[in-house]
C-alpha cells in the first residue's frame, strides 16, 4: 500500500493519509497507539487504499470531552457569527468542491459528476443554515397578565452526534452538522468506515472558515465507537442515517440512555407507472432513480409498478433497451453513467439477490452478472439488472438490494398498486407517473409514505423543507435538515416574566388564571 492514492493524486493534486485517523480539537488526531483498523477500498480497482482507525471508547470519550468544553462559547455566540461561518464554508466548499467529489469517487466508486451533485446538494443545506438567524428568533406576548409578558425562545442542545453511510459521506452529514452548528450546538461525526476521507476534509474546510476548535470533530469507528456515542453523557441527541436494523438499534439504545434521536433507516422505493403516462418521461425517470449512483441511494426507485399488461409490456421493452446501454466505468471516467459497488461484500450481497430472483422465479431481462471493466477488472462493478414478474412474497421485493437491480410487478389497476405501496414495511419515498390529476391527488393523498413525487422520481426535498421517510424508514419523529432539523437541533423554552418586580400580587393558591 502506497502512502497516496494515485487516482485522487493526478486528479486534483490531492494527497490523502495512509491511515485515516480522527478530528478533535481543530486539529487532525492520530490513532491511539495498538488501535485496531479497517481496510479501505478503490471500489474501481479493487485495491485497498489505506486504512482507517477504528476509536474505542476511551478516544471516543476524548473526543466528546473536548466537544463538550468547546459547546458553551459556540452555544453564547451570536447567531448571526456562527451563520458567518456558515457562509465561509459555503465559499470554501464552492472552491474545493471538486477536490472533495474526487475524494468521494476513490472511496466510493460514484461517477464524479454524481460526487459533484452530492456537494452541491449538501452545500444546499449550508445555504439554508446561513439563514437560521431568522428561524430561531422565538414569539412574544406582551401584557399575557396584568403587568405581565410572555416569550420563547428556541435554545441549542449542547453536544449532539451524527452516525452516518457509506452512501453519502459528504451529503448526509451536511444534512446534520450545518444546521446543528447554526443553532449553537458542538457536533461531533461518526462517518462509515467504509469512506471516511470525506468527513476529514470537511473537518478541516469547516477549521479555515473560522469554526472554534472543538465545535466539529469526528471520530471514526465502527460498532465499538457507536456505542460509546450512544452512553455517552455529554451527548445530548444523536441523529443517525444507515440500514433499518441499525436505525432501530441505534433509536432504542439512545433513547434508553436518555438523547434525543431522530434515525432514518433503509428503503424500498415504488415507482407507479399508469396506462396514461408518458412513456418516454417515465423510463428516462426510472433509468436514472434505479440506476444513477449504482442504486446505492435510499431514494433510489426499486420497483415499477405497471398498471395494465399493456403498460408493462411496453415498460419493460423500454426499459430493457435502455439497461442494456448504461456505461460503467471507473467513476473519473467522464463517460461513466454508473461506478462500481463500493466494496467486494456489497458486490457480493447484491449480486446474490440477483441469484436469488432468479431461483424465486423473476425473469431476469438484463443480467449485469459477470460485466469486466477493461483495465478494471478488479473493481467491484455490477451491469445493470431488471427483473420482470416481481411478486410481493419475492426476498428481491420485500428487502433493499441497493445496487443496480430494478424489479417491474405488474398490477391490474391503480387501487392494487396503491396497497402495493402501502403494504410494504418501508416509507421512504414513491412516486406516479400519469396525466391524470385525479389519479395523482388520490395517490399524494393516500400513500403511507414520508416523500412523494408526481412525475418526479427521486423526490428529495430541498434543503429549506425537510427529509425523511415514514414506517421502517425513520424511527423518531423529526425530519432532517429545513424547519424540521431546526426543531430537532434547538430546545423550546417559554419565559414568563413580571415587572415591575415590586407589584405584590400576594400568595395565590389556585392556579392562576385570566379572571
Ligand atoms: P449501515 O447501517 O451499515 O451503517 C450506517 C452507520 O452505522 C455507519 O456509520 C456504521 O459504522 C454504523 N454501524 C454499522 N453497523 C453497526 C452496528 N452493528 N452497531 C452500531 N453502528 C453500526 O448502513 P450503510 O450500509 O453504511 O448505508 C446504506 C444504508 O443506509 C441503506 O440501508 C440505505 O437505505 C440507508 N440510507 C438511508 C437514508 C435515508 O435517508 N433514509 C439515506 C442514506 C442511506
Amino acid at each position: 500500500m502506497g502512502t497516496t492514492d494515485p487516482q485522487i493524486a493526478s486528479g486534483t493534486g490531492l494527497q490523502l493519509a495512509a491511515v485515516v485517523g480522527h478530528w478533535v480539537d481543530g486539529a487532525p488526531s492520530a490513532p491511539a497507539a495498538g488501535s485496531r483498523h479497517a481496510d479501505v477500498y478503490n471500489p474501481a480497482t479493487g485495491e485497498r487504499v489505506r486504512t482507517v482507525a477504528l476509536a474505542d471508547v476511551a478516544t471516543v470519550d476524548a473526543a466528546v470531552r473536548s466537544a463538550a468544553r468547546a459547546a458553551p462559547a459556540w452555544a453564547a455566540t451570536p447567531p448571526l457569527r456562527r451563520a458567518r461561518v456558515m457562509f465561509k464554508f459555503k465559499e470554501l466548499l464552492e472552491r474545493h468542491g471538486d477536490e472533495l467529489a474526487a475524494i468521494i469517487v476513490a472511496e466510493h466508486g460514484k461517477v464524479f459528476s454524481d460526487a459533484q451533485g452530492e456537494v452541491t446538494r449538501g452545500m444546499e443545506v449550508v445555504e439554508f443554515a446561513c439563514g437560521i438567524p431568522s428561524l430561531l428568533k422565538g414569539e412574544y406576548t406582551e401584557q399575557v397578565g396584568t403587568g405581565i409578558d410572555a416569550w420563547s425562545v428556541r435554545q441549542p442542545l449542547g453536544v449532539v452526534a451524527g452516525i452516518t453511510p457509506f452512501n453519502f459521506p459528504a451529503m448526509v452529514p451536511m444534512w446534520m452538522f450545518p444546521v446543528a452548528l447554526a443553532c449553537g450546538n458542538a457536533f461531533v461525526l461518526k462517518p462509515s468506515e467504509r469512506d471516511p476521507s470525506a468527513a476529514l476534509f470537511i473537518a478541516k474546510l469547516l477549521k479555515d472558515a473560522g469554526l472554534p476548535d472543538g465545535v466539529f470533530t469526528v471520530v471514526n469507528g465502527d460498532k465499538e465507537a457507536v456505542d460509546a456515542l450512544l452512553a455517552h453523557p455529554s451527548i445530548a441527541a444523536v441523529s443517525f442515517v444507515g440500514s433499518t436494523p441499525i436505525a432501530k438499534y441505534i433509536h432504542e439504545t439512545a433513547s434508553r440512555h436518555g438523547k434525543r434521536v431522530q434515525a432514518l433507516g433503509g428503503a424500498k422505493n415504488h415507482l407507479v407507472v399508469m396506462p396514461d403516462a408518458d412513456m418516454d418521461q417515465a423510463v428516462d425517470a426510472l433509468i436514472g432513480a434505479a440506476y444513477g449512483s449504482a442504486g446505492e441511494r435510499c431514494m433510489a426507485v426499486s420497483v415499477a409498478v405497471a398498471v395494465g399488461e399493456d403498460t408493462a409490456d411496453r415498460l419493460v421493452a423500454h426499459l430493457a433497451e435502455r439497461v442494456r446501454k448504461i456505461k460503467v466505468a471507473d467513476g473519473m471516467d467522464k463517460t461513466a453513467e454508473m461506478g462500481p459497488l463500493v466494496t467486494k461484500q456489497h458486490f457480493e450481497k447484491v449480486t446474490g439477490y440477483v441469484d436469488t430472483g432468479v431461483a424465486e422465479g423473476a425473469t431476469l431481462v438484463v443480467d449485469g452478472r459477470g460485466l469486466k471493466v477493461p483495465g478494471r477488472e478488479n473493481g467491484f462493478f455490477l451491469g445493470g439488472c431488471l427483473f420482470d414478474g416481481v411478486q410481493p412474497s419475492m426476498k428481491i421485493y420485500q428487502e433493499e438490494i441497493f445496487g443496480p437491480v430494478l424489479g417491474v410487478s405488474r398490477v391490474k389497476s391503480f387501487e392494487e398498486a396503491l396497497a402495493m405501496v402501502n403494504g410494504h414495511e418501508f416509507g421512504n419515498g414513491c412516486c406516479i407517473f400519469t396525466r391524470d390529476g385525479d389519479a395523482a391527488r388520490e395517490f399524494a393523498n393516500r400513500v403511507q409514505i414520508g416523500m412523494v413525487g408526481i412525475n418526479v422520481p427521486i423526490p428529495v426535498p430541498m434543503a429549506f423543507h425537510s427529509f425523511g421517510g415514514w414506517k421502517n424508514s425513520l424511527f423518531g419523529d423529526h425530519h432532517m435538515h429545513g424547519p424540521e432539523g431546526v426543531r430537532f437541533y434547538t430546545r423550546y423554552k417559554a419565559v414568563t416574566q413580571r415587572w415591575p418586580a415590586g407589584i405584590r400580587a400576594g400568595a395565590e393558591f389556585v392556579m392562576p388564571t385570566m379572571k
